[in-house]
């Protein structure tokens, strides 16, 4: 069941005609080695081992319920629905009697906190959610040589909460300018993060990457 994560791949890239790109336990790999790579100041302040399982669970619904994206058009209160459902299926009816029933039950809460956005290290992790996927989008601008602009993905860093993975994403922004200003091009995203986005598809993918939406409460932070 879990080599799905390894053979599902995460959707937002196929649209550039990138189809052969990470895979979603790709994606939750590196979550994980950023996470524990959290700077000094922040790491004394959070419980790492649960940002780390964290970073290794969150997307794991998607092995049946697929990577719903901002443009697919799904609510965020249905694709909560389906992925909880599906973790009850993963952790109740499947790892129900694996080691009495305790991994299944420490896996929906890694996930539910996750989901629920409520404690601060959940805050990490979803901010290292959009850092991870800033870093994947400057890899593939380069390894495209500059042929696809991925720009459309950089308002994502304005949901970022944390200042210590804020100063993390405003670097790896640099680094993106500088890369298109070696080739001599200027891409989206480049002077206004939300630059050629319309108000509604931005609207929609704020409330998926903003995580503020779990459960269909909407929780200002
Ligand atoms: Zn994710």
């Amino acid at each position: 069941m879990l080599e799905r994560l390894k053979t599902t791949k995460r959707e937002g890239w196929r649209r550039f005609g990138i189809n052969h790109g990470e895979s979603i336990s790709d994606h939750m790999y590196r979550m994980s080695i950023i996470t524990m790579l959290c700077p000094g100041s922040l790491a004394s302040k959070i419980d790492m081992n649960r940002c780390i399982k964290m970073a290794l669970v969150h997307d794991m619904a998607e092995l049946l319920v697929g990577d719903i994206t901002p443009v697919d058009g799904v609510l965020k209160s249905e694709k909560s629905r389906r992925e909880s459902t599906t973790m009850d299926f993963l952790c109740k009816d499947l790892l129900g009697n694996v080691g009495g029933g305790d991994a299944g039950v420490e896996i929906k809460r890694a996930w539910q906190e996750y989901e629920d956005s409520e404690t601060l290290e959940s805050h990490f992790v979803h901010d290292v959610d959009k850092m991870e996927l800033i870093l994947q989008m400057l890899e593939y601008e380069k390894s495209h040589d500059g042929r696809i602009d991925l720009g459309e993905f950089t308002h994502v860093a304005n949901r970022i909460v944390l200042p210590e993975v804020k100063q993390w994403c405003d670097q790896a922004l640099e680094d993106r300018k500088a890369y298109w200003e070696s080739i001599g091009k200027t891409p989206t995203g480049y002077q206004n993060a939300e630059q050629g986005q319309d108000a509604e598809k931005k609207k929609m993918s704020d409330e998926y990457y903003s995580g503020q939406y779990a459960n269909g409460n909407h929780k200002e932070q």
